[in-house]
C-alpha cells in the first residue's frame, strides 16, 4: 500500500462533506459520466497528507486542469 492509496472509508469520508459535488466548480457528480476523484489539496510531493482535511472531491475537469501543483501558495 503506498502513501497514495485512499481508502473507501476515506473517499467517502470526502464525497459526503463535499456533499457530493465538486469542491472546486460545484458540479454534481450526478450531472457528469467520468465520475470523481479524489484530489490532494496540497500535493504530496509538497509534503500534503492523505487524509480528509487535505483532500478534495473533484470532477475530472477540474482534477485535470490543477495538474499537481498549486499556483496560488509559495512554499
Ligand atoms: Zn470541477
Amino acid at each position: 500500500m503506498s502513501r497514495y492509496y485512499i481508502s473507501e472509508k476515506l473517499r467517502n469520508q470526502v464525497a459526503s462533506r463535499a456533499d457530493f459535488l465538486c469542491e472546486y466548480c460545484l458540479i454534481s457528480e450526478e450531472d457528469t459520466f467520468l465520475g470523481f476523484q479524489i484530489d490532494h489539496i496540497i500535493s504530496i510531493k509538497h509534503g500534503g497528507a492523505t487524509e480528509v482535511d487535505n483532500l478534495a472531491y473533484t470532477c475530472t475537469f477540474c482534477n485535470r486542469n490543477k495538474g499537481s501543483d498549486l499556483g496560488s501558495i509559495s512554499q
